[in-house]
């Protein structure tokens, strides 16, 4: 059985002030009533030290927003995945649609990022998905397929053994536009029959989750999805009350 969990994603937001209250806030309550499923948070690099001191003990997860695709050198800009391990940092997202279309993040570059979490003992949440045009020209499963072969590639499929995949299709990011159930289920199972053809085994315990535009009115619908596992939130995770109230609908 797998265990879900809801991942928020902060993006470039809030002020040191506005996190340290969200954070007490997601404390609290989970203090107070407990969880589901799992629970974590990806804040901006700067308030990784101030999470970690009031996330302290608590069972939300704390988590980075990418990783360096080295370990250490001259690599102005990147924080390493040592560094990341020092604080604290349980998750790190790799392969975010806003670092592939933004910043030209390519699938090798996601790959190598992606390794780098793997071997320093982070889990990596590797995002794949489509665009818009990709989806209306019928390419959605080839762009999937081609964002995890490059993973592969690089560290195997058994390296899914310690890594949560994230499927969001970049239409659904941030537009309010979210993804029929059956439109996510779809590619959720393409995902998983993909890697049962490989090792059935990691197929089975590999957890997939869905993001795009997930809010409290809409979450307990796609998580009931078979082969969905949770859900990785952007703009909702922003808010302590519709976090949570999505975190409690898995
Ligand atoms: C995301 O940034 O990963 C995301 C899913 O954003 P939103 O929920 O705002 O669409």
């Amino acid at each position: 059985m797998r265990r879900s969990i809801v991942i928020g994603n902060w993006k470039m937001n809030g002020t040191l002030e506005s996190s340290r209250d969200l954070l007490q806030k997601l404390r609290n309550r989970v203090d107070r009533e407990g969880s589901r499923g799992e629970i974590g948070v990806c804040v901006p690099y700067v308030f990784i030290p101030e999470a970690r001191e009031i996330l302290n003990r608590s069972p939300i997860l704390l988590g980075s927003q990418n990783v360096a695709d080295q370990s250490s050198g001259a690599y102005t800009g990147e924080i390493s995945a040592r560094m990341l391990q020092e604080f604290d940092c349980r998750l790190a997202i790799v392969g975010h649609s806003e670092r592939r279309l933004l910043y030209g993040e390519s699938n090798e570059l996601v790959a190598a990022r992606f390794r780098q979490a793997i071997d320093s003992g982070l889990v990596p949440v590797l995002c794949v998905g489509e665009t818009l045009e990709q989806r209306e020209r019928g390419e959605t499963f080839d762009t999937v397929l081609a964002q995890l072969n490059a993973v592969f590639a690089r560290s195997g499929v058994q390296s899914l053994l310690n890594a949560i995949i994230a499927y969001e299709p970049v239409w659904a990011i941030g537009t309010g536009k979210t993804a029929t159930g059956e439109q996510a289920r779809e590619v959720h199972a393409f995902i998983r029959n993909k890697i049962a053809g490989i090792d059935e085994a990691v197929a089975e315990g590999l957890r997939i989750l869905y993001g795009g535009s997930v809010k409290p009115d809409n979450a307990r619908d796609l998580f009931s999805m078979p082969d969905i596992d949770g859900g990785l939130i952007g703009g909702a995770s922003l808010d302590a009350e519709s976090f949570l109230t999505i975190c409690y609908s898995v």
